[in-house]
C-alpha cells in the first residue's frame, strides 16, 4: 500500500478540563491530538481572566488522565509551568524529566514529547541542550507558528503550523492543505492551542466545523505528534 505523505495533527496545552469536550470531537471525527500536561498542577481548580471574562482554567484530576486521554498522545509540560530560561540547569531537567516520568505512570504509555510552557522566548539554546542530553524527551513543540507544512530538521524545537486562536488562516491553510496533491515530500499541518480558549473565543462549534473538513480523507493520516514526527517514515 502507498505510504501517506500528507499528515493532520493537534496539540493541546495544560490539561485543563475543556479537554473532555475537545476529545469528544477529535474522537467524533477520528482524529488524533498529544496532549501536554504539567503532572504537578492536576486536580488544582483555578481561573483566568481575560480581558472582562473569568475562564475556568481547572485541571483534570490525576486519575482522569488515562481514560480522558485514551487513544490520544500524552505529553510532558514540565511539573509547573515555569519560565524555563530562568531555571537552574538541574531544575530544568527536573522539571521536564520529572514531569515525563510521573506521566509515564500514570498514562501507563512512554512519553517522548514535550510542549514548552509559557509563552514569548520559552526555550533557548541552553535549554534545549539539558533537554537533549539529560532527559528521554524527543521532541519539543515551540509556541511560534511556521505557517508552513514542510517537514522541519530540529524536533526539539518544532514549530507548529499555527494556533487554532486565528482561526480564518487556519481554515484557509486547511483548505490548501486539502487540496495539495500527494507528493514525494512529507507535509505535515501542525495545530496548537488551549480547549479553555474555545470558551474564551466561544468558538466550539466553528472549531468542530473545521475538525469535520478535514476528517475522513483517505490521503491524509491522522496521527499524534510522536507518532507523526517520530515514526513518519514508517507509516
Ligand atoms: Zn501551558
Amino acid at each position: 500500500m502507498r505510504k501517506k505523505n500528507k499528515f493532520l495533527t493537534f496539540s493541546y496545552d495544560d490539561g485543563v478540563t475543556q479537554d473532555k469536550r475537545i476529545v469528544k470531537i477529535f474522537n467524533k471525527y477520528h482524529l488524533k491530538a498529544s496532549f501536554n500536561i504539567n503532572s504537578e498542577l492536576l486536580g488544582r481548580p483555578g481561573y483566568l481572566r481575560r480581558e472582562t471574562m473569568w475562564i475556568g482554567h481547572n485541571k483534570v484530576e490525576p486519575r482522569e488522565v488515562s481514560e480522558l486521554y485514551r487513544g490520544h498522545e500524552i505529553a510532558a509540560h514540565t511539573l509547573t509551568h515555569p519560565h524555563l530560561p530562568e531555571l537552574s540547569d538541574e531544575e530544568v531537567i527536573r522539571q521536564v524529566e520529572q514531569d515525563r516520568i510521573n506521566l509515564e505512570r500514570l498514562a501507563g504509555q512512554p512519553v517522548y514529547g514535550l510542549a514548552y510552557p509559557g509563552g514569548g522566548p520559552t526555550h533557548d539554546e541552553r535549554v534545549v541542550k539539558l533537554i537533549r542530553e539529560h532527559t528521554g524527551i524527543r521532541y519539543g513543540r515551540t509556541t511560534i507558528s511556521s505557517y508552513s507544512f514542510d517537514v522541519q530538521d530540529d524536533l526539539l524545537q518544532f514549530r507548529p503550523t499555527i494556533s487554532h486562536r486565528e482561526f480564518d488562516r487556519m481554515m484557509e491553510l486547511g483548505e490548501r492543505f486539502i487540496k495539495q496533491a500527494v507528493s514525494e515530500k512529507p507535509q505535515i499541518y501542525y495545530i496548537w492551542g488551549h480547549s479553555y480558549e474555545f470558551d474564551y473565543y466561544d468558538s466550539w462549534d466553528l472549531f468542530e466545523e473545521f475538525c469535520k473538513m478535514m476528517s475522513g480523507r483517505e490521503d491524509i493520516y491522522y496521527g499524534t505528534s510522536q507518532e507523526i514526527l517520530l515514526h513518519r517514515g514508517e507509516l
